[in-house]
């Protein structure tokens, strides 16, 4: 990356609707960062989906590392069709090696409401839902260490080791602690998720980092909740959370617990980010390839859109420019949501594409 003022995007639309959703989003993130003058090369790539697996038996292919070379960011759509691939298969052969190679230990996932979309908490106003979870991306609970012993015995006895690292815990922590301390002022609040009163080895040494962490950051008022009443108060008092920080295993609950609070899978967006920038981070929407609804042409786009306003703002390091066409398109995406048009997920007879050009018409007009 030599500037800040151009970027190379590998664009991967993946299966199903991956591929309906992605090119609004491209349409609406190209409108916004020519309007701020910044330019995207785009590079479209046909692979990570079910289709090349049919033709070549593989998720990438051999050289998928050399051809993602000097690309900045990689926009993702969505991966899956299981009548032709398992999903174990397209799923770690695909996003996962991204996520391992690239090393984008921090998964970001923005949680909030939106005015014209009914959620399902009950009492809540829609401004009391606006929480980012940061979930470890790389290690923890999800190792392979471990394996079975006297298998097929009665006295069969199974391990599962959880592997975490100073380095790994602490690049985490610092990452949302980051986070916490640059939101507004009434904003600062950080959760780390733990289970300390239950595991009792990794969790206590977990919160011992954290609170370690915590010094450097006098202005982040931070605590710890166990990860059960962690959930209950997501449910029951959301208003509470700023930025929740969380190991692989619970950011992984947390992630799927937060967007479902908000009403529809469509619009959630989230980042894997590696922050140092040493590697592309990649964004994509929460949602799967939805085969029940794929060919239709009436997914809702904002989940995509929302993760390409994020990837401007990332790539631009926050600067005046992304932070602007970032802001631009959600404020889009926020009166589209209110007003219509509204795919029928939102209750709403819109297409993919009648939404997507309804919220381009407003970035359009917002420069
Ligand atoms: P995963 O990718 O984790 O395997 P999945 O395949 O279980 O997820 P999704 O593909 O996200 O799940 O679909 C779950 C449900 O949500 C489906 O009924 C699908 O139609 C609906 N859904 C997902 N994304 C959208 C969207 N963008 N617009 C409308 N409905 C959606
Ligand atoms: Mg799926």
């Amino acid at each position: 990356m030599s500037d800040l003022s151009s970027f190379k995007i590998a664009v991967i639309p993946g299966d199903g609707i991956g591929q309906e959703v992605m090119p609004e989003g491209l349409k609406i993130i190209e409108l916004a960062a020519n309007s701020v003058g910044i330019t995207l090369e785009l590079m479209q790539l046909d692979w990570a989906c079910a289709d090349y697996y049919l033709a070549h038996g593989v998720m990438l292919p051999e050289d998928w590392k050399k051809q993602l070379d000097g690309v900045d960011a990689i926009y993702f759509g969505a991966v899956g069709w299981p009548e032709v691939v398992p999903d174990h298969i397209s799923l770690w052969d695909s996003l996962l090696q991204f996520r391992r190679e690239f090393d984008q230990y921090i998964n970001l996932r923005p949680v909030r409401t939106f005015a014209g979309v009914p959620f399902p908490l009950a009492g809540k106003a829609p401004g009391d839902i606006q929480y980012s979870i940061v979930r470890e991306n790389t290690e923890g609970e999800y190792s392979s260490v471990g394996g079975v012993m006297f298998a097929n015995t009665d006295r069969e006895v199974v391990v599962q080791q959880s592997v975490f690292t100073r380095h790994g815990a602490d690049r985490v922590l610092k990452y949302a602690y980051e986070l916490a301390a640059s939101s507004a002022p009434d904003s600062r609040r950080l959760t780390v998720a733990t289970k300390s009163n239950g595991m009792a080895i990794s969790m206590p040494w977990w919160d011992e980092r954290a609170k370690a962490m915590s010094n450097n950051y006098p202005d982040v008022v931070w605590d710890k909740q166990h990860i059960d009443i962690l959930c209950a108060r997501l449910v029951l008092q959301p208003e509470r959370f700023d930025v929740i920080v969380a190991t692989n295993l619970f950011g992984d609950i947390l992630s799927d617990l937060g967007p479902a609070t908000t009403g529809t899978i469509g619009i959630a967006p989230s980042a894997n980010l590696n922050p140092e920038r040493v590697f592309p981070s990649l964004f994509e929407p929460v949602h799967g390839s939805a085969p029940d609804i794929a060919g239709k042409g009436i997914a809702n786009p904002v989940g995509m859109i929302w993760s390409g306003a994020m990837m401007l703002d990332f790539l631009t390091q926050g600067d005046s420019r992304g932070r602007q066409a970032h802001d631009v398109i959600l404020k889009a995406i926020e009166m589209v949501l209110a007003n219509g048009p509204r795919t029928p997920d939102l209750g709403g007879d819109a297409s993919t594409k009648e939404m997507g050009d309804a919220i381009a018409a407003l970035v359009s007009a917002s420069f």
